[in-house]
């Protein structure tokens, strides 16, 4: 399969994270989470993580400047390969960052896909949602639970809440969406990148719609 670039879209607790994973193992992409490398930064205390701390912690935005830099780094680092961002971009000026720097690589987007979900869901996704503390496989202790109860299926390692998973950063978050990421759906839906995908169903099924975009994608080139 050619080397597919894409970027995953969607509130947080729309499962993109979990769908990015998956399409990582199948398609042998690189799925890269900017959530998840920023948690890196911080635990290590680099000062990349120094200067995102404050922001994650409370549900607000990284700066574009430190994200944007960090991402573009991330890309270089494949050496061409196919990727997924998941998480990233989430502001109008990181696609267009984006897009410029794909560009410079002669190495263009293949699509945006969109993770649709209703609003009453992602509340209780996320609430129920336990990240690994190794290796970042999400669970939700409702819909998609691991084995063990404490343990990770992929690694064994121990399971936790995120702390930006409590209620009053969940509600920070979705503003942060709803007011600085939803714009991307008409940034790309204009350059006629746009995929959707219905995201209210089984991660199975879900996981079905992607893998024929991917496909189609694929075929296309
Ligand atoms: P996530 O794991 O994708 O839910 O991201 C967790 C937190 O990391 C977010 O609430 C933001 O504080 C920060 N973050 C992740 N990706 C970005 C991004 N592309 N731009 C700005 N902040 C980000």
């Amino acid at each position: 399969m050619a080397a597919v670039r894409l970027v995953f879209l969607g509130p947080p607790g729309s499962g993109k994270g979990t769908q990015a994973r998956r399409a990582s193992e199948r398609f042998g992409l690189i799925a890269i989470s900017s959530g998840e490398v920023l948690r890196g930064e911080i635990r290590r205390a680099t000062e990349i993580g120094q200067q995102a701390r404050s922001y994650v912690e409370s549900g607000a935005l990284v700066p574009d400047e430190v994200i944007t830099a960090m991402m573009l780094g991330a890309i270089d680092s494949l050496h061409g390969a196919g990727f997924v961002f998941d998480g990233f971009p989430r502001t109008v000026p990181q696609a267009e960052a984006l897009e410029a720097g794909l560009g410079e690589r002669g190495a263009p987007l293949d699509a945006a896909i969109d993770f649709r979900v209703d609003d009453g869901q992602i509340i209780a996704r996320l609430a129920d949602r336990r990240v690994c503390k190794d290796c970042g496989a999400t669970y939700n202790m409702r819909f998609l639970p691991p084995r063990r109860a404490d343990r990770c299926d992929a690694c064994g390692g121990e399971i936790e809440q995120r702390s930006d998973d409590r209620a009053d950063v969940i509600a920070r978050r979705l503003e942060a969406y709803r007011s600085q990421t939803a714009p991307l759906i008409e940034f790309y839906s204009d350059r006629s990148q746009l995929r959707c995908v219905d995201a209210d169903r089984s991660a199975a099924e879900v996981e079905s719609s992607v893998t024929a975009i991917v496909e189609e994608l694929g075929a296309g080139r």
